[in-house]
């Protein structure tokens, strides 16, 4: 069974991707009193003051702050050192009501080497709470969600890509946020990377899961299924199979997919599948893979319990997976 609820794959706004070329869209929609403005800045998203420290909570619900477009605009709309982005509309009463990213984190000024951001920046900064996506996500609404994910997404993009990679020259936002253009003589259109990552849940013939440890994880505690990314020339099934060889010497029969959502740290796509294991020996690569067991439920239950083992973050995929196979959600 596909995965039913992935944190990250929530997105429910209409693109409007016909219009992203017109550069009255962002303007625009910054005019309409209607339009909301999420803030973004460097890939983290601002949040209402005092509700990043709610996250701690599980039940918590937090909700992005919105700025109404035309104040957006007043403050904002002058300044060169942000990046607009224009993320959709959705149906409100008989029209539609659009909504805007303002990236304040990818400046011109810090590229450049400048003192710094304009103190209208610096005052954006300290009226919200910046939190990242995957702390965020599983507390927001499914349509935050969404926005946050694509905020986030295409903010790490524009803070990590200052240059042209086919000229060199430097970059200026285009496509309504969604695209560069190179300001060399080619005035190159440039689109986000996106990385392909493959995860996979491996059961063996006793409905055991195959769980692991990774040798870069802080908590020793932390164990989730195998992944990695897609390599040149490499197809989604190929690279599972590799991986999990690669990783816990674990042959992989037949292979199916689960789902997918994106992982923008910083632009990877997590693709999730579930394979048979052809055999039950183990042997770890003791690089990348340093321990890795078979769990029944059972002994998965009393190492949660117990605290000898704890599981994936609330807004990964390897979590959802796992509860998959587990039956229920983890606590
Ligand atoms: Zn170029």
């Amino acid at each position: 069974m596909p995965l039913p609820f992935l944190p990250l794959a929530q997105g429910d706004v209409d693109y409007q991707v016909d219009r992203r070329a017109d550069p009255r869209l962002i303007p625009d929609a910054l005019a309409d009193p209607s339009t909301s403005v999420v803030a973004v800045c460097a890939g983290k998203l601002a949040v209402p003051r005092g509700q990043a420290s709610r996250l701690v909570m599980r039940s918590a619900r937090v909700r992005l702050a919105t700025i109404p477009g035309p104040y957006a605009r007043t403050w904002l709309g002058e300044e060169r050192n942000v990046i607009w982005m224009y993320l959709g509309s959705y149906p409100r009463g008989d029209s539609r009501a659009s909504v805007v990213a303002v990236d304040i984190g990818s400046s011109d000024a810090g590229r450049e080497g400048d003192a710094g951001p304009e103190a209208i920046l610096e005052r954006m900064r300290m009226r919200f709470d910046w939190v990242s996506l995957r702390d965020v996500a599983p507390h927001a609404s499914a349509r935050d969600a969404g926005l946050a994910t694509t905020a986030s997404s295409l903010s790490v993009w524009h803070s990590r890509q200052s240059f042209c990679p086919m000229c060199g020259a430097t970059v200026v936002a285009a496509l309504s946020g969604w695209g560069q253009r190179c300001r060399g003589d080619d005035h190159h259109l440039l689109f986000p990377r996106v990385e392909p990552a493959v995860i996979t849940s491996v059961v063996d013939g006793d409905d055991r899961l195959l769980l692991q440890h990774n040798a870069e994880w802080d908590d020793d505690r932390l164990y989730s299924v195998s992944a990695g990314f897609v390599e040149s020339g490499e197809n989604l099934e190929h690279a599972a199979r590799r991986e999990a060889r690669e990783e816990t010497g674990v042959g992989l029969g037949e292979v199916r997919y689960l789902g997918s959502q994106p992982w923008p740290y910083p632009a990877s796509l997590m693709v999730a599948f579930t394979a048979r294991a052809r055999s039950i020996d183990i042997h770890v690569d003791d690089r990348e893979t340093v321990d890795a067991r078979w769990m029944s439920r059972e002994e998965y239950s009393d190492a949660l319990t117990s605290e000898t083992m704890v599981a994936p973050g609330r807004a990964t995929i390897a979590r959802y997976m796992i509860e998959q196979w587990y039956g229920r959600e983890l606590d």
